[in-house]
């Protein structure tokens, strides 16, 4: 399992700059790890809408300390791609989750069904 230091050191063999340019990108990546410590943490952030909310986080671009710009996808593609050979969706996630009986357990809205409390004048 790598750790965000060596995806980032692999991020600068790509584009240059230092491993401090790309650290925070990986490190939210792998984040997950603080709620669960095996690789399932992965299906929190590490597929193609992971990638994307990185862009969100980190903006469309980064600044390396070379000058250079970069869009912040590719170091989410790589990072992802480095742990898992490939890009998945979230539904290839979902798809290994064994279904509960809890997880579709829904309550009565019962508090919806009252009528307006009409006692209450203007
Ligand atoms: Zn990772």
């Amino acid at each position: 399992m790598a750790h965000p230091y060596h995806h980032a050191v692999s991020s600068v063999k790509k584009w240059g700059g230092a491993v401090e340019d790309y650290l925070p990108i990986h490190s939210w990546f792998d984040e997950s790890k603080a709620i669960l410590a095996d690789f399932r943490h992965r299906a929190l952030r590490h597929h193609a809408e992971g990638i994307f909310m990185a862009e969100r986080i980190f903006g469309t671009t980064i600044t390396l300390s070379s000058g250079r710009v970069i869009p912040t996808r590719w170091v989410g593609e790589q990072h992802v791609r480095e742990d898992l050979g490939r890009i998945p969706s979230f539904a290839d996630w979902a798809r290994a989750i064994r279904p509960e009986p809890w997880m579709g357990k829904a309550e009565k809205l019962s508090h919806l069904d009252e009528q307006p409390n009409e006692s209450i004048t203007t």
